[in-house]
């Protein structure tokens, strides 16, 4: 887990990324995370594609969307999405919100996406649907307004997704690994859902499967498996995000010397400390 603020940055970049790189966003969709030292604030990505976000990237709000420093970039309008979100549910500590393909066919239908095998358990018993006509009427369908995004909260209630009429999906964890390992299994059980109507009749798992396949996927070891598959396909093509430029090793080196350039710093820094631990 990480130690700082600025690995939590970095984190929620990769998140980002994995995202990106697995097929649940594309161009649009958005990644928070609730602020891991004051639960008032999140964590957000500028207005960029969530596979090119950099740790730099990631801007404070508060939980009514505003922005903690006033803005010179232009932020995600939808992010009310997150705000009302992390008000209504203090437990949530992750939030991702995705067009993906594989859910848009259950959008446009109002076709229930129920779990139909073990990791798609993940989803919960239920996924509600919720139809911004019903308290908005013709609207261009993007959640930008608080009391849009508190209705969309108020639809989710306590469960783990919620489909968005003719829009998109909205999913929600307790923490970063949980809502990317919920994201993506979200996606590939409406994938197998919709394949396997293509070939038979396919109902949900028993209530009881969804309960004791649901306990296994929040099992520490099996996000932190998967985290790992994900991040080091990301970084097997060259798509982990940049460290940021100030790094801790870089400060330490600029304080204890004259160096005539940075990268011998770090390499200086480097050697030093393998010495140090070789002496051990
Ligand atoms: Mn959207």
């Amino acid at each position: 887990m990480p130690d700082t603020l600025a690995d939590t940055r970095y984190e929620l970049a990769v998140a980002n990324r994995i995202l990106g790189h697995e097929g649940v966003l594309d161009a649009f969709g958005h990644v928070s995370l609730r602020h891991p030292g004051d639960p008032g604030r999140y964590l957000l990505p500028r207005s960029r594609s969530p596979e090119l976000i950099e740790p730099a990237d990631i801007l404070e709000f508060t939980l009514d969307s505003a922005p903690v420093v006033p803005p010179t970039v232009q932020l995600y309008s939808e992010r009310v999405i997150h705000g009302e979100i992390y008000k209504a549910r203090p437990d949530v500590m992750a939030v991702c919100h995705h067009h993906s393909p594989a859910v848009m066919p259950f959008c446009i239908t109002g076709e229930p996406l129920v779990p139909v095998f073990h990791l798609g358990a993940t989803i919960g018993a239920e996924v509600p649907f919720w139809d911004s006509l019903d308290e908005f009427g013709d609207t261009n369908l993007l959640v930008v307004k608080p009391e849009e995004g508190a209705s969309l909260a108020r639809a989710l209630g306590r469960h783990s997704v919620v489909l968005m009429r003719r829009h998109g999906a909205t999913v929600v964890g307790a923490d970063l690994r949980e809502l990317v390992f919920r994201s993506i299994f979200s996606c590939l059980n409406a994938v197998y859902l919709s394949e396997g109507r293509k070939m038979g009749r396919v109902g949900p798992l028993t209530p009881g499967e969804i309960e004791m396949a649901g306990a296994i996927n929040k099992i520490p070891s099996v996000p932190l498996r998967t985290w790992e598959y994900w991040a080091t396909r990301l970084a097997k093509r060259g798509g982990m995000p940049p460290r940021p430029a100030a790094t801790a090793a870089a400060r330490k080196g600029s304080s204890s010397g004259p160096r005539p350039r940075a990268q011998a710093a770090r390499s200086g820094s480097r050697k030093a400390k393998s010495k140090r631990s070789r002496q051990r």
